[in-house]
């Protein structure tokens, strides 16, 4: 569903990607992890069109990330995502949040985009919080608002970038427990986090960015056992 295939970028003289290739076949579930300024958001940011490219190759569900004539609206309905800071609309409740891209990209009818809207809120857990406004939610409630959000438009895809690291540890949980959820419904994911704990539990692929390369690439399942020392020692106590 996703592939990239050396792919690099840079900001002026910085080279940021510098050969980067994986896949995510359908269903999949990768974490990126890495130290600060490896290029996991980047990356993220490539995938979803919101970065140039200056050399290699990015196709997402069809879309030719690298060619002049991709149509970037049609990628964005095929790949949501979610950032630390959710971005909600101050003045709009959880569902009118939620409700709105159905809305006005798809021009869904008013009657069908509240019940899809309350349906992606219940997925979040959240149905009872329908009519609060974000500043009525928790930081977790808000970021589980943002994930609906996404999920209202159907996305093939789903790219999480660090969505708890703004987040207590209890409030932390709730939102892991979303995109848990989401992954054993068979959602393809890419995410790119702090949690040791939950990309062992979750992620089928483990990628570990390091000077914008991929360092080493390991089952989920495996991260206790990295192949090598600078992992090693990424993961630490992490774990
Ligand atoms: P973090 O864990 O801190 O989020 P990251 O792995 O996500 O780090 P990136 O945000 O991808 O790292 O950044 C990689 C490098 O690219 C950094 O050196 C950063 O300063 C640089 N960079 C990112 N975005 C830009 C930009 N728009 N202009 C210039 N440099 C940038
Ligand atoms: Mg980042």
């Amino acid at each position: 569903v996703v592939k990239l295939a050396n792919v690099h970028k840079s900001f002026g003289p910085v080279k940021v990607l510098d050969g980067v290739s994986f896949e995510v076949g359908r269903g999949e579930v990768v974490a990126m992890i890495g130290q600060s300024g490896s290029g996991k958001s980047t990356a993220l940011r490539c995938i979803n069109a919101l970065e140039t490219i200056e050399e290699g190759a990015i196709e997402v569900c069809g879309h030719r990330i690298h060619d002049d004539t991709l149509d970037k609206r049609a990628l964005r309905q095929d790949v949501g995502i979610v950032f630390q800071s959710y971005n909600l609309f101050p003045h709009l409740t959880a569902l009118q949040n939620v409700m709105l891209a159905p809305t006005c990209v798809k021009k869904i009818g008013r009657k069908e985009a509240e019940a899809l809207g309350r349906d992606c809120l219940a997925r979040v857990g959240l149905a009872e919080k329908a009519g609060h406004y974000p500043e009525q939610l928790s930081g977790g409630q808000q970021q589980r608002v943002a994930i609906a959000r996404s999920l209202a438009m159907r996305p093939k895809v789903m790219l999480f970038d660090e969505v708890t690291s703004a987040l207590d540890p209890q409030l932390t949980g709730e939102v892991l427990k979303v995109m848990e959820d989401l992954a054993r419904d068979g959602m393809t994911m890419i995410l790119v986090t702090h949690e040791m704990g939950f990309a062992r539990r979750v992620a089928n692929t483990v990628i570990y960015m390091r000077q914008g390369r991929i360092w080493e690439s390991l089952p989920g399942s495996e991260l206790a056992n990295p192949q090598t020392a600078e992992l090693r020692d990424f993961v630490g106590s992490g774990l």
